[in-house]
């Protein structure tokens, strides 16, 4: 025991040697408008009345009219999930549906419910999911008091990393995910140059820290990359009734 002190004590002493050697010489000359600059200057955006009203320059992909945006992604044909009330909901066989347009970098807002009362238990319960650039799932579940393996609960990169915290309501209530999505960057060769990205919040509360995806997801196997450009938004067909609404997004990159 005390010999772990002495060595984290050590430790401690040596960071901050290290700390204070990794200061630039410069700096003690320096002034603070050195370090400020001011162009570019950030675009203006005017926020929302609440957190879910679309900004200013976001592109709404359903605002509770119709699903113009939204094609069957499997044939290209109109999407067949229904629209009332301000919201769509999966008809459950009708399949995936995709946006329309192609998105590289983005940023994401969009807000879904699960089926009330619940019905089914695990991966059966209130299943959907929210495809990035149609490959890689957060999922969409209703995680409330229902278990399933950590990484396909809801808000977890499918059968890549769960979720930092479970932060669902309970079904048939509202729940929002935002999303920051950095698009995976290839070679020439096919190879990966850089891994996607994303940050990810439940209901405001962070769920996926800047995590870097391994791959497209796979239900079975280790998931892999293959290169691809902008790809459109997936919502998937689990064959559950789950309702979306107010989804917007911002795309970050050409
Ligand atoms: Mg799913």
């Amino acid at each position: 025991m005390k010999q772990l002190i002495l060595i984290t004590i050590f430790m401690l002493t040596l960071s901050a040697i290290n700390a204070l050697a990794q200061e630039p010489p410069g700096n003690k000359l320096m002034k603070p408008e050195d370090t400020e600059y001011y162009k570019p200057v950030p675009k203006v955006v005017t926020p929302g009345k609440s957190q879910a009203d679309p900004p200013s320059d976001a592109i709404v992909l359903f605002g509770g009219k119709n699903l113009d945006q939204w094609v069957n992604a499997k044939t290209g044909a109109p999407a067949g999930w229904t629209v009332s009330n301000g919201i769509m909901t999966i008809k459950p066989g009708s399949g995936d549906i995709r946006t329309k347009q192609s998105f590289g970098d983005f940023q994401l807002h969009i807000e879904w419910r699960a089926p009330y009362p619940p019905k089914g238990e695990g991966q059966g319960r209130g299943n959907s999911g929210v495809y990035l650039q149609s490959l890689y799932e957060l999922q969409v579940l209703d995680s409330y008091n229902s278990k399933t393996y950590v990484n396909g609960q809801a808000g977890s990169i499918y059968k890549e990393y769960p979720p930092l915290v479970n932060a669902c309501r309970p079904p048939g209530q509202w729940q929002s995910y935002d999303v920051i999505f950095t698009a995976p960057r290839f070679n020439d060769d096919g190879t990966v140059k850089n891994p996607a990205r994303v940050t990810a919040f439940q209901n405001g509360v962070l769920i996926q820290n800047n995590v870097k995806l391994k791959g497209r997801t796979l239900y079975i196997g280790h998931p892999y990359y293959e290169k691809h450009g902008p790809m459109p938004l997936l919502l998937q067909d689990h064959h559950n009734p789950v309702s979306y609404r107010n989804i917007w997004i911002r795309p970050l990159s050409d």
